[in-house]
């Protein structure tokens, strides 16, 4: 009965999204790429636009990882973008262009984990396997009145298996599509609206009044502070970049020369560091900062201050780096982080 009521209030109440009626495994998988770690109302213009400029995963594995970042850009988690081309370009490769059809074999593709294994199994093949995201976790976690913390191992394998255990095995498709709705529209982290609720009768938190405290979680790993000093070299309508080596959230990307610190540090350190990696030496006077920013990653604090500067000398930088004097023009078709388009965008409007 809860499995009824559950699909009839989905169907009656979905919100309409261009992934939801379809079949094709390429169309879900690039929507549930996007929407990892994103809202739906920032994730559907870059679906749109990826949907728009790769209607099909041979688009997608043709293009460059270069446009496909460009496209990416302002996502963030960049190693997902990496993982979409690579994947793409997997399966035209050594897969004829056609996804495999079982969670077994979509799991073993780079980029896609259980969740998103699970999610095209179900919805574009409709193989009984049970969908675990935020969402789930937290509808299960007060429907069993489970106070296993959500975010450790063992937490996990007892969330599968009551995922597992909810699962409508005749319909997964719609009712994946439909716990999963129930926990973004409903049944939401603060003042759940359980009386809209379709399962709200058989709630165990709901009935003992218990649902604030539900899921719980073990304590997160600090944020760290990081202080980046970015340096904007300008020689007539050039500028020094360089692409970011292999490791790292931003590896393959753009970005200005730049040294990094775990604290704030001295005037004359910095003085002697800008010397060290690039080859000049500057007074007090001319280290006046052009821009400050503070930009927040999921472990990291970054405050950011960016100088401007037309060097009088030759710059030396370490060969392993591949700095190079471009075009500053090109700068924007390049695929960059969100905190350096941020100072594009303060620099060129
Ligand atoms: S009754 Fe409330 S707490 Fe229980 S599943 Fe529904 S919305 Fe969530």
């Amino acid at each position: 009965m809860t499995h009824k009521k559950l699909i009839s209030w989905y169907i009656e109440n979905h919100r309409i999204l261009p992934w939801r009626e379809t079949k094709d495994p390429y169309t879900i998988w690039l929507s549930e790429i996007i929407l990892q770690q994103t809202r739906v109302a920032q994730g559907l213009p870059y679906f749109e636009k990826f949907i728009q400029n790769y209607p099909n995963v041979l688009l997608l594995a043709n293009d460059s990882e270069q446009n496909v970042l460009k496209l990416w850009q302002g996502l963030g988690y960049y190693s997902r973008g990496r993982n979409l081309h690579y994947t793409a370009k997997y399966i035209s490769n050594e897969l004829n262009g056609f996804f495999p059809t079982s969670y077994k074999e979509l799991i073993k593709l780079k980029g896609i984990g259980t969740y998103t294994a699970a999610a095209i199994a179900s919805f574009a093949f409709d193989e009984p396997v049970a969908v675990l995201d935020g969402n789930v976790f937290r509808v299960l976690s007060r429907f069993y009145l489970e106070k296993e913390p959500i975010n450790t191992t063992n937490g996990k394998k007892i969330f599968e298996s009551l995922a597992s255990d909810f699962l409508n095995k005749s319909n997964p498709a719609l009712h994946n599509q439909a716990i999963m709705e129930l926990g973004a529209t409903i049944c939401l982290p603060k003042n759940p609206s359980c009386q809209n609720c379709p399962i709200a009768s058989n709630c165990k938190a709901y009935n003992l009044n218990l649902i604030q405290n539900l899921p719980v979680k073990e304590k997160k790993l600090k944020v760290k502070s990081k202080y980046f000093y970015y340096f904007h070299f300008i020689k007539g309508s050039k500028a020094v970049v360089f692409k970011r080596p292999k490791g790292g959230i931003w590896q393959n990307l753009y970005d200005l020369p730049l040294i990094v610190y775990d604290e704030v540090p001295s005037l004359d350190s910095l003085i002697i560091d800008i010397e060290i990696n690039f080859g000049i030496k500057l007074n007090k006077m001319e280290l006046k900062p052009f821009w400050v920013q503070n930009h927040i990653l999921t472990h990291q604090k970054i405050k950011a201050t960016f100088f401007q500067f037309e060097p009088k000398n030759q710059l030396k930088f370490s060969d392993e780096l591949n700095y190079s004097w471009i075009n500053q023009k090109e700068i924007h078709s390049l695929p960059v982080s969100r905190l350096f388009e941020k100072y594009l965008q303060f620099v060129f409007g």
